[in-house]
């Protein structure tokens, strides 16, 4: 008997596409703009993770276009130094992003800083007033993970009215924003969290699965049900026996793809697209700015 195996929903592909589409805009925009859109990474402190994540945003700007107005600063910055930056760029014409890349220094308020981000300007979408938009249905900038996997169903026609849709994880950066969105699109949805009772009996329900945890191979083969959409959203990074380490998200890949209609590699699915919508927020912002 052939043993099936999932399609998979490529987010690096696609998030190529939307590169290319960006890049095309931006050439378009840019004679009436006068100026080339900017996005401004905020980054303290010297966490690995981060100055990767960093690195691979910037890199993605230059390749679309886009001017990168990034900061690095030192372990010790103050919250006060780091709110006149941010009020500096609320002000400044050639930025029309601005995002602080997180986790901080424990010494630093994040949400204080977050708060003080001009709503317009806030690519990451999670500003009180953008969530208080996405909560009300209302058009603006979309937190970059949840609207990267809407983004990535849509591609590849997985219909969500009517269906039940299961989100682990209720963190204000994915699960939560992304509950929101699939019940804009009609979907029913379930939110479960490390509280839940019984996750396998929540899952088996779920014709569109996401995993939003951060644990290694939480989601095995028996809890997803046969022809399920599974995007993972885990990284997840482990340290095999012969001591390297890889990438690995929240999803049991090799078991869970005999089961799955579709599911997302790690990496290569989810990640990807949360630069893309970076990016699509930055220029959408750019595209709406008076002034140039
Ligand atoms: P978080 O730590 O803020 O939230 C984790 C959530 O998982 C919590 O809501 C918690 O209730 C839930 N949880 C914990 N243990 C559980 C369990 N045993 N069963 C069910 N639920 C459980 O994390 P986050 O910021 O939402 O990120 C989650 C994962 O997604 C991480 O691995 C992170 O690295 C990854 N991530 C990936 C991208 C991307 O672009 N691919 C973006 C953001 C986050």
């Amino acid at each position: 008997m052939e043993t099936k195996t999932a399609k998979l929903l490529d987010g690096k592909a696609l998030a190529n596409k939307i590169q290319q589409e960006l890049s095309a805009a931006i050439t378009q925009l840019q004679p009436q703009k006068g100026r080339p859109p900017g996005l401004a990474v905020l980054m303290v402190g010297d966490n690995p993770a981060s100055a990767a994540y960093v690195r691979g945003k910037e890199r993605a700007c230059q390749k679309v276009g886009i001017e990168s107005f990034g900061k690095h600063f030192p372990t010790q910055t103050t919250q006060a130094e780091l709110e006149e930056v941010i009020a500096a760029l609320n002000h400044d014409q050639r930025v029309d992003g601005i995002l602080v890349q997180l986790p901080l220094p424990n010494h630093l308020d994040a949400v204080t800083l977050l708060h003080q981000i001009t709503p317009d300007k806030d690519v990451d979408g999670l500003h009180p007033v953008n969530l208080g938009r996405l909560v009300r249905g209302e058009p603006g900038l979309r937190s970059c993970t949840p609207a990267g996997i809407m983004r990535l169903l849509q591609e590849y026609d997985i219909p969500l009215q009517g269906k039940q849709a299961v989100v682990i994880g209720r963190s204000i950066l994915v699960g939560k924003p992304l509950a929101l969105m699939l019940l804009e699109a009609d979907a029913t949805v379930t939110i479960a969290h490390s509280r839940s009772h019984s996750l396998q009996s929540i899952t088996t329900n779920a014709d569109i699965l996401i995993a939003a945890v951060g644990r290694p191979g939480l989601i095995t083969a028996d809890m997803v049900k046969p022809g399920a959409v599974v995007v993972d959203v885990g990284i997840n990074r482990v340290v095999e026996s012969s001591g390297d380490s890889r990438l690995v998200g929240d999803v049991h890949f090799e078991s869970t793809a005999g089961v799955a209609e579709f599911l997302t590699p790690v990496p290569g699915g989810v990640g990807p697209m949360t630069v893309a919508i970076l990016l699509q927020n930055t220029v959408e912002s750019y595209s709406q700015r008076f002034h140039s």
